[in-house]
C-alpha cells in the first residue's frame, strides 16, 4: 500500500471532476490536487458517453443553477475548445412542436430562455425551412443559434492535459472504499487529504453517504441508446429537438449533429436495471438491481411524475425502428434503414429524492469544510462543467471560511 497527502483529492475523473480539480490549480498554483478514478481512463462513464450537445440554456426554470450556469459554461467550454484546439460545430439548434398545445409549451421555452439571458428566436414555417431544410413543425419553432457540438472525448482529453500541466495528480485504477478520519481508503492505497471532492457521478450518493452527506437520495439510473445515420447523403444541418415533457428532467429523442457533422438520433430515458448497465450483464450488481426494483414503483406512485406515460414513451424505444418513427415526426426523409449502426449507450445519473419520491431537476451539491459532494451532476453539466467548477469552488471557499 502506498500513501500520499494532498490538499484536495477529487473522487471521480469526468468532466465534472476534472474541471474542479483544475479550477482549484486555476485557483492555488501551489496546491496538491490529486483525481482518483477507479477506471483506467479519465471519461468513461456519461462524461464520455452523452450527446455532446453544447446547450444554450433556455430549457431550465429562471430560478435554477442550471439556468444560472449554463449561458457561461457554454462560453466558457466554447473558449476551453477554441485554446485546447477541440473542433466546435456551429450547428444551432430547432426545436419543433407536433399540435396547437405543443404551441404554447414552446412559447414558455422562449419566455425562459430570455429570462436566462439566452439569444433565442421564435420563427415561422417559413424560417424554419431555411434554417433547415428537413425540418417539421405544427406552426413555430425555436431557433437557438448558440447550441452546438464538441466531442465529449476530445473535451475530456483536453482537460486532462491542461489539469496535468497545471501540476495536477490522477491516480486511475483506485476506487475509493471508505473513509477514516482525513484518510480516504482506495482499492489499493490511503491518501490523507485536508479536503475531499466527490464527483463520482453514478456511485456519488453512495460516496456522499459515507462522509454523512445525501442520506435522503438515491441514483436512479436512466439509461441513453443511440443509432448513426453513417450513410445518409442529404444530411441534417442543424439539432433538432421536441418540445420536452416538463415532468421529466429528460429531453425527448432528438437528431443531432455530431462535430464531425455525422447525424445520431437519440438518446431513450428508459430506466436501467443497474448503475452500469449498458450492454448484457456488464458490471451487473445484485444489489442495484433491488434498489431500482424499490425505487421505480416510488416513482410510479408519486405525483410529481407521470411513470406510466414514461415508461409507455420510453420501453418501446429499445427497439430501432420505434426510435427512428419517434424522430421521423421531426424532420424528413428520417428512415430506420439509415440508422444502422448502435452508437455508445450512456447512462444518466439521476438523483432521486426518497422524501419526496422526485427525482431532482436541478444540480444539487452538497458539503462542508472537509468534503463537498456534487449529487446531481445531470445534463447539461457537460456544458457548463466549467462554470459548475467556478461555482464549487465558491461554494467550497465559502463552507470553509
Ligand atoms: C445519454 C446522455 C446524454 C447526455 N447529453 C448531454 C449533452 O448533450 N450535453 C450536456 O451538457 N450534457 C449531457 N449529458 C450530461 C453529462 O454527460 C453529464 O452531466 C456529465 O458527464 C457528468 O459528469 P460527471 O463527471 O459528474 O460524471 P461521470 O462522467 O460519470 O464521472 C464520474 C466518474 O466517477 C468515477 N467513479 C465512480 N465511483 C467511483 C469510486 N467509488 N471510486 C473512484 N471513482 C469512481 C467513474 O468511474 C467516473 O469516471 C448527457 C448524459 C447522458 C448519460
Amino acid at each position: 500500500m502506498t500513501n500520499k497527502s494532498c490538499d484536495y483529492l477529487v473522487i471521480g475523473a469526468g468532466v465534472i471532476g476534472l474541471a474542479i480539480a483544475r479550477e482549484i490549480l486555476l485557483n492555488n498554483k501551489t496546491s496538491k490536487v490529486i483525481i482518483v478514478d477507479k477506471e483506467t481512463e479519465v471519461g468513461l462513464h456519461a462524461s464520455g458517453r452523452n450527446s455532446g450537445v453544447l446547450h444554450a440554456g433556455f430549457y431550465y426554470s429562471p430560478d435554477s443553477l442550471k439556468a444560472k450556469l449554463t449561458v457561461d459554461g457554454n462560453r466558457l467550454l466554447r473558449e476551453f475548445c477554441a485554446e485546447n484546439n477541440v473542433p466546435i460545430k456551429n450547428v444551432g439548434k430547432v426545436v419543433v412542436t407536433k399540435n396547437a398545445k405543443e404551441e404554447e409549451s414552446l412559447k414558455e421555452l422562449y419566455r425562459r430562455g430570455i429570462e436566462n439571458g439566452v439569444e433565442i428566436e421564435i420563427v415561422d414555417k417559413q424560417q424554419l425551412k431555411e434554417l433547415e431544410p428537413r425540418a417539421k413543425t405544427h406552426e413555430k419553432a425555436l431557433w437557438s443559434p448558440n447550441t452546438g457540438s464538441a466531442s465529449p472525448q476530445k473535451v475530456i482529453k483536453a482537460l486532462e492535459k491542461d489539469f496535468l500541466k497545471l501540476g495536477g495528480e490522477i491516480i486511475l485504477g483506485q476506487s475509493f472504499v471508505k473513509k477514516e478520519n482525513n484518510n480516504i481508503v482506495l482499492s489499493n492505497s490511503v491518501i490523507s487529504a485536508k479536503h475531499v471532492i466527490n464527483s463520482a457521478g453514478l456511485y456519488a450518493d453512495k460516496v456522499a453517504h459515507k462522509f454523512d452527506f445525501g442520506h435522503k437520495y438515491r441514483m436512479l439510473p436512466f439509461k441513453g441508446l443511440y443509432w448513426y445515420a453513417p450513410n445518409q447523403t442529404d444530411k441534417l444541418t442543424r439539432h433538432i429537438y421536441p418540445i420536452p415533457d416538463a415532468r421529466n428532467p429528460f429531453l425527448g429523442v432528438h437528431l443531432t449533429v455530431t462535430d464531425e457533422g455525422k447525424v445520431k438520433v437519440g438518446p431513450t430515458a428508459i430506466p436501467a436495471l443497474w448503475r452500469e448497465n449498458y450492454r448484457m450483464l456488464t458490471n451487473f450488481k445484485v444489489q442495484e438491481l433491488l434498489q431500482v426494483a424499490t425505487d421505480l414503483p416510488k416513482m410510479a406512485f408519486s405525483p410529481h411524475h407521470d411513470f406510466a406515460a414514461l415508461l409507455k414513451q420510453e420501453l418501446p424505444k429499445y427497439s430501432r425502428s420505434y426510435l427512428v418513427k419517434q424522430a421521423s415526426l421531426l424532420a424528413e426523409g428520417i428512415n430506420v434503414a439509415d440508422f444502422n449502426v448502435r452508437g455508445k449507450s450512456g447512462i444518466r445519473a439521476q438523483l432521486f429524492d426518497l422524501k419526496q419520491n422526485k427525482l431532482e431537476m436541478d444540480f444539487v451539491i452538497e458539503g462542508d469544510k472537509n468534503s463537498t459532494h456534487v449529487l446531481n451532476a445531470v445534463s447539461p453539466a457537460w456544458t457548463c462543467a466549467l462554470s459548475f467548477a467556478q461555482y464549487v469552488y465558491e461554494f467550497m471557499k465559502e463552507k470553509q471560511k
